[in-house]
């Protein structure tokens, strides 16, 4: 049961930590800022409220949601270039390395 459980826990507290600490890592004087604009890239997980059921442990949202699929990985990874909207872009990028984490954990 335990480990049943363990997966999505330690993903979600894997979507909190991993962009505080690379705001940390590579911004140590607007970490607070880049953290911050890394965090809201969380939001593409309101694609999830399409999906019926809205949350499946066992489902990998790679390539299912919306804003999981690779035409937006793509627009993420633009968004990662230019220096206005960088933070954001990487965040999101981060956000879809670690779903697709727990997509090989599975
Ligand atoms: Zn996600």
């Amino acid at each position: 049961m335990l480990e049943f459980e363990f997966r999505p826990v330690f993903h979600l507290v894997l979507h909190v930590i991993v962009p505080l600490v690379v705001a940390r890592l590579f911004w140590p004087a607007h970490w607070k800022r880049a953290a911050l604009w890394m965090l809201a890239a969380w939001a593409i997980d309101l694609d999830h409220l399409l999906a019926d059921p809205i949350y499946a442990p066992g489902r990998c949202s790679i390539g299912f949601h919306p804003l999981h699929t690779w035409p937006a990985i793509a627009v993420y990874a633009g968004l990662a270039v230019p220096k206005k909207t960088r933070w954001f872009g990487i965040g999101l990028l981060i956000h879809i390395v670690l779903d697709g984490i727990d997509c090989l954990l599975m």
